[in-house]
């Protein structure tokens, strides 16, 4: 795979600080029942990397010395991790709020059938990829077939009561384009989706993010094999829209990878770029447990400019 890391190091995006820190992500590791072409993190189904009981316990006491309101789990499929409940239950139970960033094909494994059940009595939010409502559009990106699972796990969850009115339980559909554009507007897509989903499967769901994809990993190295890294770059920077600064999700957020290791976002994760609290060269959660972020400069690349670009894009959809 072609790595653009080297490409995005340096860079004339503004610095940037952190705020109150609020969520804290934790991947908890690179397994996944797919590969789409758009993932940021090279998950798949031969990925081994997955978080221990030991680090998802420094993730708890975090938690605890911290105040951490929002617990957001990516992975790979988080849900694959064998400790995966440990860490839902363990946080429900303290009042955190959680997170499931779900593939939705996952709910119709083999071996996890229960999980829908699982994520509805802990009252899970799940935040769902469905990069779109057309079927050959998602499966150019995530794979045969899967289409026709993500909208029988949405059936499912609607059956459950995720995104129902007046249910209380959260299902929001996260799209990203399908190939070196950025996203339509935001809210003009929801309804789309809405209208799609509800006509043709009777789907309902609450919130629709959308999220510009970032010029690394499988996607960086898409790009680059097909010449199209510059223009994409170029597109990003053109973009560039200095209202979006003041919500750029790593000003509230730190992300931690299935090893401990501590990053500004899980895309400098992606890059291996770490937080930078003193001269350590990697941070742990554990050497984090006293410490007051707040105010500390956030490292930066090019790639920033992936999160400024038009509406701008978090992890909780667009900025403006
Ligand atoms: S994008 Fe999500 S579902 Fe697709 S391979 Fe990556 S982690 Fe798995
Ligand atoms: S990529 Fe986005 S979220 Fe990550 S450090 Fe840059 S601006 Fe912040």
């Amino acid at each position: 795979m072609l790595d653009t890391r080297p490409l995005l190091e340096t860079t004339d995006f503004p610095r940037i600080f952190r705020g109150q820190l609020s969520i804290l992500q934790v991947n908890l590791g690179y397994l996944c029942n797919l590969s789409c072409v758009h993932c940021h993190v090279n998950a798949g189904p031969k990925r081994k990397e997955l978080m221990t009981r030991e680090t998802i316990d420094q993730v708890l006491a975090f938690i605890d010395k911290q105040g951490i309101k929002v617990l957001d789990l990516t992975g790979g499929a988080p849900e694959m991790n064998p400790d995966f409940r440990y860490l839902v239950v363990e946080a429900r139970k303290r009042g955190v709020e959680v997170i499931d960033r779900c593939n939705l094909t996952i709910l119709n494994e083999p071996g996890y059938e229960d999980l829908a059940q699982f994520l509805t009595d802990q009252r899970v939010i799940i935040t769902a990829s469905l990069p779109c409502y057309s079927e050959q559009n998602v499966e150019k990106q995530r794979g045969k077939g899967v289409f026709a699972e993500s909208i029988a796990a949405l059936q499912k969850l609607n059956a459950l009561g995720y995104g129902m009115e007046g249910s209380g339980l959260q299902l929001n559909l996260v799209y990203n384009p399908g190939g070196p554009f950025l996203p339509p507007d935001q809210e003009t897509l929801r309804a789309d989706y809405q209208r799609e989903l509800k006509q043709a499967y009777d789907v309902e769901f609450n919130d629709l993010l959308t999220i510009t994809n970032m010029p690394i990993s499988r996607f960086g190295s898409m790009l680059l094999s097909k010449g199209q890294f510059e223009g994409y770059m170029r597109l990003l920077k053109d973009s560039f829209s200095k209202e979006n600064l003041a919500g750029l999700m790593c000003k509230s957020l730190i992300s931690v990878d299935w090893q401990g290791e501590v990053y500004d976002c899980d895309f400098n994760q992606m890059l291996k770029m770490p937080l930078i609290t003193s001269d350590r060269p990697i941070t742990y959660l554990s050497d984090l447990l006293d410490e007051s972020l707040e105010g500390g400069e956030i490292v930066i690349g090019e790639h920033c400019y992936g999160c400024t670009a038009g509406r701008g894009s978090s992890c909780a959809g667009a900025l403006a």
